[in-house]
């Protein structure tokens, strides 16, 4: 057997002058989104790219899971739906953030479909469309519980009813808690979807983001809208993460210095060391998207969570001291053997090693969050198997 070439495409900064390192693991990405796949079975899977692709990038993100088979894809913008049509031109492309009138031509000249979502977008986008021959394809959001996005259940009813209505090429809803299956708004929301689905029946639907897909009573629909669980987050809050880990966040090390014991370390000298303590400070910091609410000390989130950020180095997990700043976080790794790292080597923030849910958890936050953050400072490698 030979071992699978990788490939690896890097893009942002130069590694011998950043302070951090992204590793994008595109082989687990794919079999994270072919999973997915095979569970909504025999539903399709879109893939939901937003925000370029959850900070992932659209323009690597893309191209993999077309590769793959994935041939829908969701956005939040126009903006980034075009990016996705430069990377897939055959792509299908819905844009989930409503329709303003003055994106009408690009949404024709580029074969992007609106999920139109209010009666005043209904009727802006009919509107626009009787001057043309060939009308546009849209989808239908439909607010089944959430109150954000959506006309509501009996809107959609009525809508459906009358026979000169243009018909949606998609009715789709999306689930306010789909990530605690005990919820009862669960059931409500998927019974409304259900109705809608009679009511437009022959029309293709979607409901479920990736914990719907592992909802057990989801019920039938046509297309999945998976995205944080391709990106490597828990689908569900109680249960263990199927998926594979798909993004190694590193920071580089810049110098190991001593502090003694009762001294304080950090802005607002919030953390007094108890012992002598060696401490590897990291070239990575808010402005990178390490978050500060995952500071050791000093921040309000430690009243109610006592624990901070840990990072992960020589085998071992070491905790922040004191606060995460712009550029500069601190490690207290005086538990490591003395000359088990040096400077210029790499602390894991989360990966393999640190679950992207746990260290969004230390900074009270979710991974959808810590990947949408991750700042534009780091060195980004893209590691894919070679295809023959
Ligand atoms: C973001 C989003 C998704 C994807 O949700 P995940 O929880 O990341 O899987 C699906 N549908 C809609 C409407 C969304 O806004």
């Amino acid at each position: 057997m030979t071992a699978k070439k990788i490939q690896t495409v890097t893009t942002g900064a130069d590694p011998r002058l950043a302070g951090g390192r992204l590793t994008i693991d595109l082989d687990a990405l794919v079999a994270n989104w072919l999973f997915l796949a095979k569970k909504s079975k025999p539903a399709e899977a879109s893939a939901v790219v937003k925000s370029d692709a959850y900070g992932l990038g659209i323009v690597q993100v893309v191209p993999a899971l077309w590769q793959a088979g994935c041939r829908t894809f969701f956005v939040a913008l126009a903006e980034e739906g075009l990016r996705v049509k430069a990377v897939a031109p055959d792509a299908r492309v819905f844009v989930l953030n409503g329709f303003f009138a003055e994106a009408f031509e690009t949404y024709g000249q580029s074969d992007l479909i609106p999920v139109l979502g209010s009666v005043h977008e209904l009727g802006s986008w009919k509107r626009l469309n009787t001057r043309r021959k060939d009308k546009l394809p849209f989808a239908l959001h439909v607010d089944t519980g959430m109150n954000r996005l959506g006309i509501t259940v009996e809107e959609a009813l009525t809508f459906a009813d009358d026979p000169r209505n243009p018909k949606p090429v998609l009715v789709m809803t999306h689930l306010a808690t789909a990530d605690d299956q005990a919820h009862a708004l669960n059931r409500k929301q998927i019974e409304s979807f259900q109705k809608l689905r009679v009511a437009f029946a022959g029309i293709e639907s979607s409901i479920a983001n990736s914990p719907g897909i592992f909802h057990a009573a989801i019920g039938e629909y046509e297309l999945s809208r998976p995205g944080v669980a391709m990106y490597g987050g828990e689908p569900l809050s109680s249960a263990a993460n199927p998926m594979r880990p798909v993004v190694t966040l590193e920071a580089r090390i810049v110098q190991i210095r001593t502090g003694l014991k009762g001294e304080t370390v950090g802005y607002g000298a919030t953390a007094t060391l108890a012992r002598d303590t060696r401490i590897a400070v990291c070239s990575v910091g808010y402005a990178d998207g390490y978050l500060r609410s995952a500071s050791g000390s000093g921040v309000p989130l430690r009243g109610a969570v006592p624990n901070g950020g840990v990072g992960f180095v020589a085998g071992s997990k070491v905790p922040i001291i004191g606060r995460v700043t712009m550029d500069l976080t601190s490690f207290d790794i005086t538990d490591l053997p003395a000359d088990a790292i040096s400077p210029g080597d790499y602390v894991e923030l989360f990966g393999h090693n640190i679950a992207l849910d746990d260290a969004a958890r230390a900074a009270g936050t979710i991974g959808y969050e810590l990947l949408t953050s991750l700042g534009n400072r780091y060195h980004r490698r893209y590691l894919k198997s070679e295809s023959d």
